[in-house]
C-alpha cells in the first residue's frame, strides 16, 4: 500500500504583483493540504513584480521549509512563469494555480482524488460566465474560445483555466517542449493522456488588480491560435483564390467592353477595385507575417526566461535550498 505521505505534490504559482495574496494563499494551501497527508512543496515564480511580492516570498521561504521561490529577471508573462516553475517541480503530481485565490484551493482535494483514480491530467474550466470579469471580457473570452476551437485542431471548454493537476509522467514530457510563446492551456489539451475536466466557480480576486491589459489579451489570443493551427493561412489563401478567380472572370468582360468601345470613364469602379484588392493583400500578408514572426522568434533559440535569483537549485532531481 502506498500512503499519501510517500507521494509529493508540487504546486506551481506564477505571481506578478501579488504582495498581499502570497501569505494568505500559503495559509489556505496549508489548511487544505496538511490533512491529506501528502508531502507537498509550493513553488512561487515571481514574474517581474514591481511590488513587494519577492520580499513576501523570501519571508515565507524562511518560515516554511516547503516554500520555494524563483525570481525571473523581468516580466516574462504567465506562461513562461509557469514553465519556469514546472521546470523546478519534482513532485509525483504538479498542480498549477493563480496566486490571487481565484482558483479555490479546496478544489485541489477533488483533483487529487481523480488523480488517485488514474487520471493523468485534471484540468478545470469556469462554470458559466466569469462573474468577476469586465463587461467586454465576457464577449472577448467567448470569441477567443470560439475562434480557437474553429481555427485550430484542439477543442477547449469556454473559460479553461491555468488551474490543473498534471501527473509526473506528463510533466516529464512538458519539460521537453521548447516552444516559443508556449500556451499551456492548449498544450495540455494537445498532450492527450487520460484527462478529465472539472468545472469550478472562480472566486473574487483576494486583493490587487488583474494584470492582463486588452492589448496583452489580443496578443495572447492571436499567439495561441497561430500556435495551434496553420488554418488561418489556408483560409486566407482560399479567400485569395476566390477573388483571383473572380478577377480572371472579369478580364474577358473588360476586354470585350474595350473592343466594343464601351470602355468609358470607370474611375469609381477602378478605385474601388484597387482599394479592395489592396486591403485583401494586406490582410493575407499580415496573416503570413504573424507566422513568419513566430518562425523568426523560434529560430533564435533564446531561453524562454531568465532566473535572477532563487532559494533552490536542483541537483540530481532533488531540491537543495540555498
Ligand atoms: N501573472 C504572471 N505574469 C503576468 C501576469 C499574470 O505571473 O505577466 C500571474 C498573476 O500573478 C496570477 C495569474 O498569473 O497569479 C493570473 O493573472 P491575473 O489574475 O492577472 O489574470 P486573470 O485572473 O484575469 O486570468
Ligand atoms: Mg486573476
Amino acid at each position: 500500500m502506498i500512503y499519501p505521505a510517500d507521494k509529493k505534490i508540487s504546486i506551481v504559482i506564477p505571481s506578478h504583483n501579488e504582495e498581499k495574496n502570497i501569505s494568505y494563499l500559503i495559509e489556505q494551501l496549508r489548511e487544505t493540504l496538511s490533512p491529506t497527508g501528502y508531502a507537498y512543496e509550493l513553488i512561487f515564480v515571481d514574474d517581474g513584480s514591481r511590488d513587494n511580492t519577492l520580499n513576501e516570498l523570501k519571508i515565507n521561504a524562511e518560515l516554511h521549509s516547503n516554500v520555494f521561490y524563483v525570481e525571473l529577471s523581468r516580466n516574462f508573462g504567465k506562461d513562461y512563469a509557469l514553465k519556469a516553475g514546472i521546470a523546478m517541480a519534482n513532485g509525483n503530481a504538479v498542480i498549477t494555480m493563480d496566486a490571487d485565490l481565484q482558483h479555490p484551493p479546496q478544489l485541489i482535494l477533488k483533483m487529487l482524488k481523480l488523480w488517485e483514480n488514474g487520471y493523468d491530467i485534471v484540468y478545470t474550466y469556469r462554470e458559466g460566465e466569469n462573474p468577476h470579469g469586465k463587461g467586454y471580457q465576457k464577449v472577448t473570452s467567448k470569441l477567443f474560445y470560439k475562434g480557437l476551437n474553429m481555427l485550430s485542431d484542439i477543442k477547449m471548454e469556454n473559460g479553461t483555466a491555468d488551474f490543473r493537476l498534471i501527473d509526473e509522467k506528463v510533466v516529464k514530457q512538458l519539460k521537453l517542449i521548447d516552444e516559443y510563446e508556449i500556451f499551456f492551456r492548449g498544450i495540455i489539451k494537445w498532450a492527450g493522456y487520460k484527462q478529465i475536466g472539472v468545472p469550478y466557480i472562480p472566486s473574487k480576486r483576494h486583493t490587487g488588480e488583474a494584470s492582463y491589459s486588452f492589448s496583452k489579451l489580443v496578443k495572447l489570443a492571436v499567439g495561441s491560435i497561430v500556435a495551434f493551427s496553420a488554418r488561418p493561412l489556408y483560409i486566407v489563401s482560399l479567400i485569395g483564390l476566390f477573388f483571383s478567380t473572380l478577377a480572371i472572370l472579369y478580364i474577358p468582360y473588360v476586354l470585350v467592353s474595350y473592343f466594343l468601345g464601351y470602355a468609358v470613364s470607370g474611375w469609381a469602379s477602378i478605385i474601388a477595385t484597387i482599394a479592395f484588392f489592396g486591403g485583401l493583400q494586406l490582410l493575407v500578408m499580415s496573416v503570413i507575417g504573424v507566422y513568419v514572426g513566430k518562425i523568426f522568434m523560434q529560430s533564435k533559440h533564446r531561453p524562454h526566461y531568465i532566473i535572477r535569483s532563487s532559494n533552490v537549485v536542483i541537483v540530481d532531481n532533488d531540491f537543495i535550498r540555498i
